[in-house]
């Protein structure tokens, strides 16, 4: 086969090209990384033996190139011969980057990011220092990492919500200390999983590297030590205990905020993470950039890493979420419906889904009930927060309706005068945010409009609001009204 590709059509060669360069990167990573990774990645152009892919962000560039230029250079040259040539087309916000592979050449210049540390673990100090972690007295140095068996990878489902914070675990476990994640920050409101990430983090380094030492505390233990460590005048050996580790994760670093003593012993512990390529991974309940209390120097070295969040998990994830939650407590006979109608309640904290099976789950036995969706609806109703009310439409007509004073049946008459059309269409913009009909059904139930109907007024909601301010506060209003409904 002729592999000069001057000579092909470039323009549809470059999907060509690029599919080839997939099969080879494909049969050589993991199914979780080529997933992550790759199917991302869309091919560009092909110029003059210069492939550009476009990624989705600096941070895949600097992913990709950390952690696979070579793979990717292998690959470019089988397909293109000893001359094909790799870029990245970046996309920020609305500007694209564009960045050459930056290894062309085996073992020449370095790769963007700093090429990962050779160097093998500095010795660990001679002397005895008092363990925070054992009773005053017993002088074991053998630490119990204090990690949770069940939070584990595994168990972490993953879905758009998490994907980089847990690729980016992923990578720190195999290679701790050593990649560019250091620190990994990992922020998120509560119950969305940090705890659960950063323990599986700590988990699989220990099954990579058994001979490292894995410490996991939550920072109202560490200032709790801090403060029995001032206490007894040991502050030094606090900071030696914990700069004998190899990774430390800390949870909810936001505990130590105002804490200015306690941030100082980190801060000593945080440097020597950082001297000695030692890995840290932090949890908090804000990013970087909002955490207050925190001294500068400290908010700023929590930057050098990686700082990524978990978002809130959406209703296809919550619904995987929950089975495997389901699987590992050995319940298999629960309706596919009473799951899904969980998922859609429970919105904002994978911690409250988790409460509200346990209790469907008791009730159930105790009471010899079968599950349904009755069942857990009494539930949710009962003992969970956050959920979503279920609205019906009738009530956001009434709203909606009451919100612009206009009686309910001429916004749903055939009246086409301009105030009863937009009362119409916010109220078909509510019915298709806050209720599970389809446009089809809050058509017929808004006056017997079709699908179309109400997917225009839908976008017209959309049009306006970004162009009207008025309007766009009347929804605000409206929006508010419905959430405390
Ligand atoms: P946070 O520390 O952010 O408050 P946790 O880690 O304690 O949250 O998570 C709350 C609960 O939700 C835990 O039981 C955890 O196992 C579960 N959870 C969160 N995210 C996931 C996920 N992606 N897959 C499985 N379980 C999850
Ligand atoms: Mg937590």
């Amino acid at each position: 086969m002729d592999r000069s590709v001057d000579m092909l059509d470039e323009n549809s060669n470059c999907q060509t090209i690029w599919n080839e360069c997939l099969k080879i990167i494909q049969s050589n990573i993991s199914p979780e990384h080529f997933e992550t990774w790759f199917q991302p990645v869309v091919p560009v152009s092909l110029k003059q033996q210069e492939l550009t892919i476009q990624v989705p962000s600096m941070f895949y560039y600097e992913f990709i190139e950390n952690n696979f230029w070579q793979l990717l250079k292998t690959a470019v040259r089988h397909v293109m011969g000893p001359d094909g040539k790799l870029a990245y087309s970046v996309v920020m916000g609305k500007n694209v980057l564009r960045l050459p592979q930056s290894s062309s050449e085996v073992g020449s210049n370095q790769p963007a990011m700093p090429p990962l540390p050779s160097g093998s673990d500095t010795e660990k100090q001679g002397r005895e220092i008092v363990n925070p972690f054992v009773i005053p007295g017993l002088k074991t140095m053998n630490i119990n990492s204090q990690l949770k068996p069940e939070l584990n990878f595994d168990n972490f489902v993953e879905g758009e919500c998490n994907r980089l914070a847990r690729a980016a675990g992923f990578a720190v476990a195999k290679n701790p200390g050593k990649t560019s994640f250091n620190p990994l920050f990992i922020h998120s409101d509560v119950g969305l999983g940090k705890t659960h990430l950063a323990n599986a983090i700590g988990l699989e380094t220990k099954v990579n590297f058994p001979d490292k030492t894995v410490l996991y505390v939550d920072a109202e233990t560490f200032l709790q030590q801090y403060i029995e460590a001032a206490k007894t005048q040991t502050i030094n050996d606090f900071i030696h205990f914990y700069q004998m580790l190899d990774v430390l994760i800390i949870d909810d670093v936001q505990f130590l905020s105002k804490k200015e003593k306690t941030q100082e012993a980190f801060f000593h512990i945080f440097n020597f993470f950082q001297r000695e390529n030692r890995q840290m991974v932090i949890t908090c309940d804000k990013s970087p950039s909002t955490l207050t209390g925190f001294e500068q120097r400290l908010l700023s070295r929590f930057k050098w890493g990686l700082s990524a969040d978990l978002q809130i998990p959406d209703k296809e994830t919550r619904v995987r979420i929950i089975k495997k939650k389901l699987l590992n407590i050995g319940v298999t006979d629960i309706d596919e419906e009473v799951i899904d109608y969980l998922a859609y309640r429970i919105v904002t904290n994978v911690r409250e889904i988790e409460g509200a099976l346990i209790s469907i789950l008791a009730q159930s036995s105790l009471n010899r009930k079968t599950i349904t969706v009755e069942l857990a609806k009494q539930m949710i109703d009962k003992f969970v927060q956050n959920t979503i009310h279920e609205i019906s439409i009738d009530y956001i007509q009434k709203v909606v309706c009451d919100y612009f004073n206009i009686p309910v049946y001429q916004m749903l008459s055939k009246s086409r005068k301009g105030e009863i059309v937009q009362v119409r269409h916010a109220s078909m913009y509510f019915a298709k945010k806050y209720t599970n009909l389809s446009l089809a059904q809050i058509g017929a139930r808004s006056g017997d409009k079709d699908h179309a109907t109400v997917l225009h007024a839908c976008r017209a909601v959309e049009n306006q609001r970004a162009t009207n301010a008025k309007y766009a506060a009347d929804l605000n209003n409206i929006d508010k009204i419905l959430k405390n409904a």
